[in-house]
């Protein structure tokens, strides 16, 4: 390794000592290995599978992961029986700009163009009586004039995970790929952590992994070895060299905990591949604390109002971080009843408004009394009868609050918000208490920046070249985003997983 790499970089960039031949007590062949089954791995695995390759998956833990709920394509044919078409290029046009020109433009036109494909793809997998999960598509989308979202979320109901108690989607999807890709014969070994690659002649032709016992396997693959580990959000070191503000969110949400070391990453930079410039994007969500966030006024731990609150769920994290601080203040007064539902015409989104399916009625009150409730009983919202005494619960100075809230009323009133800019429709006063302060704070849940590819996720080096037998997908894969997370289209972090996992396992599987 460069001696500049070692002193850019922590510990962990630093490579372990070669794996000495008498500790390796196995050695097993494949086409294919894929380190890693979540979601990238596993669709890799199964289309690779399906293609008629041997397929070998070593995982770190005991399981394969899926989690969340939203699977982000555009254009599936399910989306079409729904009347919804994408328009791509208006798509890509955003998703670049928001990723501050720093995404490679070629990995998001690849995604938004064969996504669909992918998603008719798991939509039939998930339609067999085994699973009998239906597909819907998320409805809650931020309309507002700066970001934009885009129909296209999927989500699948019904299937034997969500039974089970799991949020309906991510874990079904993973269950389901898995469970065909064993049907076809893919060898799956848990608890079978990777650690180090071998490298001959310049191509990547193996793996070595730890086994319970503490001596090695040595998996030797003829067609190519998937970086497909996940991210590393778990790995405080790595984040605060490669994505600071990770490391700065009130929670990190990840589960499994502790698998999500940057494993690949690491990997990968010790076999010669470099990284997407730092630092990465990550998603960052506002749900560490209360889950609706409203969208009048919010204050930090001054008591001051600091962002315009018309914004999508990243940008609102982003604005709290910004502030140096874990949670903010969300103002609401007790005609949010009526106000809030007003503002999803022409706001709304993700813990903004209600989640919902296409399909469905856009707010339901009863469900955010009882969400209300909830959060008072747990202490994630305050209220009181005046603004002074709201300021003493919240434990914000009171004389900054009350002259902050006399502010923001009298720019609703006045129509126009000189402070933020924020559009007039949306700057409505708090004016009638009880009023409540909701907490509500960043939450991260993946960081999905990594190792440069190319369009056909091989790993590139800092010269460009591709290193022979080397791929990564998902979030061990660079160039998809940066900057931001951008949330054209809710859940492209599985949508990317998915289709390039598809892609790459049906390129490795025909050769
Ligand atoms: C609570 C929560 C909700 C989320 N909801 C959504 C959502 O709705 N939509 C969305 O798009 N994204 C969501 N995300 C993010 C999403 O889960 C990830 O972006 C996605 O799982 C990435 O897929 P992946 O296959 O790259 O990695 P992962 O799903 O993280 O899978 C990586 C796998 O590799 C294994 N592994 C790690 N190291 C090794 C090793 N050395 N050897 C072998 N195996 C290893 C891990 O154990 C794991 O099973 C959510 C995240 C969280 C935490």
């Amino acid at each position: 390794m460069p001696d500049s790499i070692k002193s850019k970089w922590g510990s962990w960039a630093i490579p372990p000592d070669p794996v000495r031949a008498d500790e390796i007590k196995e050695t097993l062949y494949a086409d294919i290995v894929v380190l890693g089954a979540g979601i990238a791995g596993v669709s890799c695995a199964l289309r690779a599978a399906q293609c008629g390759a041997n397929v070998l998956v070593l995982e770190k833990s005991g399981s394969w992961s899926g989690r969340g709920g939203n699977i982000g394509v555009a254009n599936s044919s399910y989306m079409k029986s729904c009347g919804i078409e994408n328009d791509i290029t208006e798509i890509a046009r955003e998703w670049i700009k928001r990723c501050g020109n720093r995404c490679d433009e070629k990995l998001v036109w690849q995604f938004l163009k064969n996504s669909g494909r992918a998603m008719d793809w798991l939509t039939d997998i998930l339609a067999q009586p085994a699973y009998g999960a239906r597909p819907a598509l998320q409805g809650c989308a931020y309309r507002g004039e700066t970001y934009r979202e885009n129909y296209g979320s999927h989500r699948f109901f019904g299937g034997p995970m969500e039974k089970k108690g799991m949020r309906a989607g991510g874990a079904d999807a993973v269950f389901a790929m898995y469970s065909e890709a064993v049907k076809l014969g893919t060898r799956f070994l848990f608890k079978t952590p990777a650690e180090q690659l071998l490298k001959e002649n310049g191509r990547v032709t193996g793996v070595y992994a730890r086994r319970e016992t503490g001596d090695y396997l040595l998996v030797i693959a003829q067609r190519g070895i998937i970086l497909a580990t996940g991210d590393i959000a778990g790995n405080d070191e790595m984040c605060e060299d490669l994505a600071p503000l990770a490391n700065r969110c009130a929670v990190k949400l990840y589960f499994p905990k502790g698998v999500n070391k940057g494993d690949g990453h690491r990997m990968g930079l010790w076999a010669g591949g470099s990284f997407e410039d730092a630092p990465f994007a990550a998603m960052i969500h506002p749900q560490a604390f209360h889950p609706s966030n409203f969208c009048f006024l919010y204050v930090n731990q001054d008591g001051s109002r600091f962002m315009n609150e018309d914004n999508y769920i990243q940008g609102r994290c982003l604005a709290i971080l910004r502030e140096r601080i874990t949670y903010a203040w969300s103002i609401v007064d007790s005609a949010w009843r009526e106000k809030l539902p007003e503002t999803l015409r022409c706001g709304g989104g993700i813990a903004w408004g209600q989640d919902f399916e296409v399909g469905e009625p856009e707010f339901d009150l009863a469900k955010e009394e009882k969400s209300f409730e909830r959060g008072i009983e747990r202490g994630l919202i305050v209220t009181a009868d005046t603004p002074e005494e709201l300021a003493g619960k919240m434990g914000v100075p009171a004389d900054e609050f009350v002259s902050t809230l006399t502010r923001y009323n009298t720019l609703a009133v006045s129509g126009y918000d000189e402070d933020f800019g924020k559009r007039k429709e949306m700057m409505i006063p708090l004016e009638k208490p009880p009023y409540y302060g909701v907490k509500i704070g960043p939450a991260l849940l993946a960081v999905v920046g990594g190792l440069r590819v190319d369009c056909q996720m091989r790993v590139l080096d800092d010269d460009n070249m591709p290193i022979s037998g080397l791929y990564a997908i998902g979030n061990t894969a660079g160039g998809r985003y940066g900057t931001d997370y951008p949330m054209v289209i809710h859940g492209t972090s599985h949508g990317t997983a998915l289709t390039f996992g598809y892609l790459l396992g049906e390129q490795l599987g025909n050769i």
